[in-house]
């Protein structure tokens, strides 16, 4: 691993809690500010989305896993971010580790709050959102001129676990050409039958992406009326785009190697793993 290159790099200083996104996965889409904070960290406390291999690259820390997955008792959102401030006011430089960005449905808000009320200095340290990146490494923009000029990121479930009742889903169907839904496989059935009921199409392309941007990456390409089947067919952690730009894929699938493209552009190809 190379030196980080020459900066006038933040201190890390301790009593500090640095929130900082881990990204999607692939270890080599940390940002410079997170290896930076892995480097100085002296306790690393991480979620269950953050990639393993991240940790190797702060060997001087101590690990403390806050996962909520796994089987494992879940520990009380209140108790990690207490954690936190303890482990702050113990005079350590804490580093909370979380999954894609930490203000995009990852309660890093919630903690941040919690730290600041209770006195602890912090830094936030953004990362990539698994529904952005995760995205493109399915080969689908989340934007694209053709396709849309909004997007909207929606979670599949609320504070309870249900599906999220207090979202106004004919305005989003009505409103968004392209649909980014985190934690939506276990709901997808209320999810696809509220889109479709607020007119959109049932033939409409659809892509879950799984384990996005880690070896284990795979792509099930479907469309709204299939999406309550097919997503049970999946495992978590899972990304759901509903809209036309998920026909890109059929070009910019880049990690499947160099196209060679019909004139159509709409050679049909069997669903990748
Ligand atoms: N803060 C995170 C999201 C946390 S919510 C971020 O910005 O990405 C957890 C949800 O994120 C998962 O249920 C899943 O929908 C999505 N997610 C996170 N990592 C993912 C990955 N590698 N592949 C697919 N989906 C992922």
């Amino acid at each position: 691993m190379p030196d980080l290159p020459d900066f006038d790099w933040p201190s890390f200083l301790p009593g500090w809690v640095w929130l900082c996104g881990a990204g999607p996965g692939d270890p080599g889409l940390l940002t410079l500010h997170a290896l930076h904070a892995l480097r100085h960290a002296d306790v690393v406390v991480y979620d269950a989305l953050v990639e393993p291999r991240i940790l190797d690259w702060a060997p001087q820390a101590e690990a403390i896993y806050a996962g909520k997955r796994g089987g494992k008792p879940s520990p009380l959102q209140r108790d990690i971010s207490l954690r936190l401030v303890d482990l702050a006011r113990a005079g350590r430089r804490v580093l909370r580790l979380k999954g894609g960005d930490p203000f995009v449905f990852g309660r890093g808000g919630e903690e941040a709050q919690t730290l600041v009320g209770h006195g602890i200095p912090i830094r936030v340290v953004p990362g990539i959102s698994a529904g952005i990146g995760g995205l493109a490494y399915a080969g689908i923009p989340v934007t694209h001129r053709d396709v849309n000029q909004s997007v909207t990121f929606v979670t599949g479930h609320d504070q309870t676990g249900a599906a999220p009742s207090a979202l106004d889903w004919g305005a989003i169907a009505r409103g968004s050409e392209v649909i980014v839904i985190y934690m939506g496989l276990k709901h997808a059935r209320q999810i696809a039958g509220e889109l479709l009921a607020a007119g959109r199409d049932a033939s409409e392309p659809v892509a879950i992406v799984t384990d996005a941007t880690t070896p284990r990456q795979a792509v099930l390409e479907t469309t709204l009326a299939r999406l309550p089947e097919d997503a049970t067919k999946v495992e978590p952690p899972g990304i759901i785009c509903i809209g036309r730009n998920v026909l890109l894929r059929h070009t910019l699938d880049w990690q499947a190697g160099p196209k060679h493209l019909d004139p159509l552009g709409n050679r049909s190809r069997p669903e990748s793993a």
